[in-house]
Order: structure tokens, then sequence, then C-alpha cells
């Protein structure tokens, strides 16, 4: 099988990829992806590169600390990820943690089990606990955006996945907090572009445009 070009990224890298070669990132040569979805990825472009690092890893934002003391549990092993808030999981577990601290009225008490698509069905009811999980959610992506924006100097962070379809009330707040944690230089400069294409679609591109870069 010698002299068949193989080539393996993971998924966000893929994705990065598709948004550089067909999507939001068009043209652009320094952007973060972010996936919002049952987990946080990323993909990092600079100078028109994946990033991948030493050993082919790099773009683990998604378990940068978000949180430094007492912060979630997370499935690498470590406290406080980004992703244990962020994601479509994070999004449902905020919103069952403050059901139990408090008697807040919520829509969402009536459920058995809640998902991040409740908590956004019910923050479009204008449910006001959900409305404010949306927000807290914006705020820590966009404090960790902050940091992202200081290392790499991106002209834009992409989102994409199942919980940017919640941009209504992701968007607001994300800004916010970007602006007001990153250093004068970058505010309200980098955008923040909420991706066209699907999840699925985006990466398989991405895989199909790395394929034809071989
Ligand atoms: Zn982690």
């Amino acid at each position: 099988m010698n002299g068949i070009p193989v080539s393996l990224t993971n998924d966000a890298n893929a994705a990065a990829m598709g948004e550089m070669t067909y999507g939001a990132a068009r043209g652009m040569k320094n952007f973060i992806m972010i996936t919002l979805g049952t987990g946080v990825g990323s993909g990092i472009v600079i100078n028109g590169e994946v990033v991948y690092g030493h050993d082919g890893f790099a773009g683990e934002l998604g378990h940068t600390c978000a949180v430094r003391h007492n912060g979630r549990r997370c499935n690498c092993g470590k406290d406080g990820c980004l992703e244990t808030y962020a994601s479509a999981t994070g999004v449902a577990r905020t919103a069952r943690e403050w059901l139990d601290m408090t008697d807040e009225p919520s829509l969402l008490r009536s459920l058995d089990k809640i998902k991040s698509k409740n908590v956004y069905e019910a923050a479009k009811e204008g449910d006001k606990l959900a409305l404010r999980v949306f927000e807290y959610t914006g705020r820590i992506l966009g404090e960790k955006f902050a940091d992202f924006i200081e290392f790499s100097a991106p002209e834009a962070i992409v989102l994409f996945g199942g919980l940017a379809r919640a941009r209504e009330f992701l968007e607001e707040p994300i800004r916010k907090a970007m602006d007001e944690n990153v250093i004068p230089l970058w505010r309200g400069k980098v955008k923040l572009v909420f991706s066209q294409l699907k999840e699925s679609d985006a990466a398989i591109l991405g895989a199909s445009a790395l394929a034809w870069e071989l």
C-alpha cells in the first residue's frame, strides 16, 4: 500500500479546514474555530494553516480552565474545563444545578430529563432561568475567547455546532465578556461569526479539502 496518501485530522480541525475552504472563514488566514457540541472542540488556524503541534493534538481549547476553583469534573480527568460549562451538556448541567439550588419557577421544572434543547426552547418562551443559563454560558465563552485572542490574534472566532444555533441568546453575552476581558488592542475588533455550515458538512468538506492538499 505504499504511496497512497492518507490524511487524518480531528473533527474540529477538519471543520476549520471546511470553514476556510467553503464557509464562514473563506479568505481568512487567522481564525479560531470553536465547535459547541456535546463537548467543546477547537481548530486554530494561523497564517492559513491548521495548527497541529508537536504530536498532532493541538487545539484542545475545550480543556483549558474556565473555572479554577471548585470547577466541574471533566471527562479528561481535570476540573473546571471550558467544555464542562459551555457545551450542550454543560448548558443542561447548569440548568439542572440551578433548578436544584433554588425554588425559582421555570418551564424546565416539569421535565424529567433536561437537555440543552429544552433549555433553548424554554429561553425562546422567555423563561428567565433558561435565559440566565445562556447568559452565563455566553459569558464563560467570552472570557475564554479573550484569552484565545491574546494568544493568536485571530481575525475571527467562528462558532458552530448544535449549541451555536442559540446565537440569539449567546452572541451578546459572548461579545460583552470578550471585550471586557481582552486587552484594548483587540477590543471590538475580532469578529464573532456563527457558521452557516452544518456541523457534519463542515467536517466532511474540511476532510475533503485536506485530501486535495496532498
Ligand atoms: Zn477537560
